[in-house]
C-alpha cells in the first residue's frame, strides 16, 4: 500500500456513495481515495446544464460533500476543463489512479476516452465502470446483433436477463483533506434574484439520503397502486418522483431493481406484484432511451425519422412564449407549465399532453419544447428528454404516431378527474365546476362570472381553436406523407 499515491475518484452524474461501483474500486486497494467533482459548465462541447438542473446540483453536492466528510474526506471542487484539471491534480497529489463511472452522449465519450488515453500515456491507471444504468447501451441486442429500436421487445429482454450485481458498500474512510478546492458558493449555481427556485426546497430533498428516503415511502404503499394511478396528476404521489434523484446518480437503477425486487420475494409482502413490474418497466423507459442516445449522438435536436426534417413547422414566438408561461387558455396544459416552472418538475401525463400540444396544436419544432424543459426541469435528461419529446411528436423510433393528436380539453378531464391538479396550479380557476374546468370558455356566463372569471383577463381565452389546431396539424403532417409516397 502507498498511501502517498491515492486515487481520484471523478463523480459526474453519481453523486452518491452506496453502491457506487467507481468508489467500491477505487477504496478496495487500500490507497487514500480522492473524491473531486468538476463543474465543466459545456466545455468540450457538451450541453451546458439548464437553471433548474444547476439549483439541483448545488444541493445534490452540498450533500454529497458532508456525506464524505463525516467518513473524514474532503470533495474537491474544481471548475474548468477536465483535461486540464485531472492531470494537474494527479500532479498535486501523486495520485497514481484515476476512476470515475461511465457517462453515455458523444461529447463526454469523447472527452473522457481522450482523457483516459493522455493520464495512461503518463503511466496512470485509469478505469471506468457502470454507475448509472442497468445495461450498457450496447450490451442487449436484437437477434441479428443490432440494437433495439422498439421499447416493447427491449424490455422484455431485460425482464428476462438482467439480474443485479450485489450492492457496493460505502467506503469506511475517503480522503482529501488539505488538497485546495473551490468553494460551491462560488459556482453560483442557485438563483438570487429573482429566486424562481424558492418553492423547490418545499418538494424536493436532493442528495442520497433524500433519493433512499423517497423510494422506501414509495415502495411502502403508493407503488402497489402504479398501475391504477400513475397516469393522474392530481394524485399525490402516483409515481415515484425519483427521476430528478436518477438523473443525478443520487440513486441507481440497480438499488431501485433490488429494492423492488426483495419486496417482492418477502413473505407476506403487501407490494402488488404487477404494479411493481410496470413501475420496473418504467425504469426501463430510461434505458431505452439511453440506447437510443448511444446510437444517435444528436438525438437532442436532429430528427430520428430523417422525414420529418421536412416538415413544414411554423415560427411564432407569441404561441412559443404562451406555451412556456402557461398561457395558452387550455387549463390542463397551463397547469403543468406552472407545476414545472415552480417545482421543477411536471407529472409524466402532463409532459405528454403539453409536448403534444407544442408539437401539435402550436406546430412548433418540438427542439423548442426539449430546450425549454431542459433549462426548467430538476430531471432534464440528456437521454430521456430528448427520447420523449421526440416519441410525442412522432419523430423518433418507436414513437406515438404524428396523427395521435391530444385533446387537452378530454385528456383533462380523463387524467384529472377530481380537478385538484387544475385548481392546484392554477387557483384561479379554482371555484368553476369541474365540468367547465378543463374548458371554461364554454362555461355560461353566469358561471364564469360567479367563479371571479373574466376570460382575456383573469385567464387567457384559448390561443388556438382545438378542432382548427387538430386540423392544420394533421394537414402539415400529410404533407410529410405525401413527400414520402412521391419519393
Ligand atoms: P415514475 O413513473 O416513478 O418512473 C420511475 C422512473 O422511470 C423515473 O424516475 C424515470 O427515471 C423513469 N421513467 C419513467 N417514465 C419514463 C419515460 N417515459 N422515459 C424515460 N424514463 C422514464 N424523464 C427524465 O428523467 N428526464 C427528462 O428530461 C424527461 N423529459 C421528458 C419530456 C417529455 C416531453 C416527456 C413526455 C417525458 C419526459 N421524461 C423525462 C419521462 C418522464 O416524464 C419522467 O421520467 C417522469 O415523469 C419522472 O417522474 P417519476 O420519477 O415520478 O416517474
Amino acid at each position: 500500500m502507498q498511501p502517498t499515491q491515492p486515487t481520484i475518484v471523478w463523480f459526474r452524474n453519481d453523486l452518491r456513495l452506496a453502491d457506487n461501483p467507481a468508489l467500491h474500486a477505487a477504496h478496495q486497494d487500500g490507497r487514500d481515495v480522492i473524491c473531486l467533482y468538476i463543474l465543466e459548465e459545456g466545455v468540450n462541447g457538451q450541453r451546458a446544464l439548464g437553471g433548474a438542473a444547476k439549483w439541483w446540483l448545488h444541493q445534490s453536492l452540498t450533500s454529497l460533500a458532508n456525506a464524505v466528510a463525516k467518513l473524514g474526506g474532503k470533495l474537491v471542487l474544481r471548475r474548468g476543463d477536465p483535461k486540464t484539471i485531472l492531470p494537474k491534480l494527479v500532479d498535486e497529489t501523486g495520485a497514481q489512479r484515476v476512476v470515475w463511472n461511465r457517462r453515455y452522449g458523444q461529447p463526454e465519450r469523447d472527452l473522457d476516452g481522450q482523457i483516459k488515453t493522455d493520464l495512461k500515456a503518463r503511466q496512470i491507471d485509469v478505469e471506468s465502470y457502470n454507475g448509472s444504468l442497468l445495461t450498457e447501451p450496447w450490451t442487449i441486442k436484437t437477434k441479428t446483433g443490432g440494437y433495439y429500436r422498439v421499447y416493447t421487445p427491449y424490455w422484455k429482454s431485460v425482464r428476462a436477463s438482467y439480474r443485479p450485481e450485489p450492492a457496493a458498500p460505502v467506503p469506511d474512510t475517503l480522503g482529501g483533506s488539505g488538497i485546495a478546492s473551490d468553494t460551491l458558493s462560488e459556482w453560483e449555481l442557485q438563483p438570487a434574484s429573482p429566486n424562481w427556485a424558492s418553492a423547490f426546497p418545499d418538494v424536493w430533498t436532493p442528495g442520497e439520503v433524500g433519493a433512499s428516503a423517497r423510494l422506501e415511502a414509495f415502495l411502502d404503499g403508493p407503488v402497489s397502486d402504479y398501475n391504477d394511478h400513475r397516469n393522474r396528476p392530481d394524485i399525490a404521489m402516483s409515481t415515484s418522483g425519483l427521476s430528478p434523484h436518477l438523473k443525478w446518480g443520487e440513486i441507481g437503477p440497480a438499488q431501485i431493481w433490488r429494492a423492488v425486487t426483495d419486496r417482492l420475494h418477502q413473505t407476506g409482502t403487501a407490494i402488488n406484484d404487477g404494479s411493481a413490474w410496470t413501475f420496473l418497466s418504467e425504469i426501463v423507459w430510461r434505458e431505452f432511451s439511453y440506447v437510443l442516445l448511444f446510437h444517435h449522438p444528436d438525438l437532442a435536436d436532429t430528427n430520428y425519422n430523417g422525414d420529418f426534417a421536412h416538415m413544414p413547422w411554423r415560427d411564432s414566438t407569441a404561441d412559443y412564449e404562451a406555451w412556456c408561461r402557461g398561457q395558452t387558455g387550455y387549463p390542463i396544459v397551463d397547469a403543468g407549465m406552472r407545476q414545472l416552472w415552480t417545482t421543477g418538475w411536471m407529472h409524466n401525463r402532463v409532459r405528454m399532453i403539453t409536448a403534444s400540444f407544442l408539437t401539435k396544436h402550436l406546430l412548433l419544432p418540438w427542439q423548442m419544447g426539449e430546450d425549454w424543459f431542459w433549462d426548467t426541469l430538476v430531471d432534464a435528461d440528456p437521454a430521456s428528454n430528448a427520447a420523449s419529446w421526440q416519441w410525442v411528436a412522432g419523430s423518433g423510433a418507436d414513437a406515438a404516431p404524428y396523427f395521435r393528436v391530444f385533446n387537452p380539453i378530454t385528456q383533462g378531464e380523463k387524467f384529472d378527474e377530481t380537478g385538484d391538479y387544475v385548481r392546484r396550479w392554477r387557483p384561479e380557476l379554482a371555484k368553476l365546476p369541474t365540468k367547465n374546468l378543463f374548458s371554461p370558455w364554454t362555461a355560461p356566463k353566469a358561471v364564469l362570472e360567479s367563479a371571479g372569471i373574466t376570460l382575456g383577463e383573469t385567464y387567457p381565452l384559448p390561443i388556438v381553436d382545438h378542432k382548427s389546431g387538430r386540423e392544420r396539424a394533421l394537414d402539415a403532417y400529410n404533407t410529410l406523407k405525401e413527400r414520402r409516397s412521391a419519393a
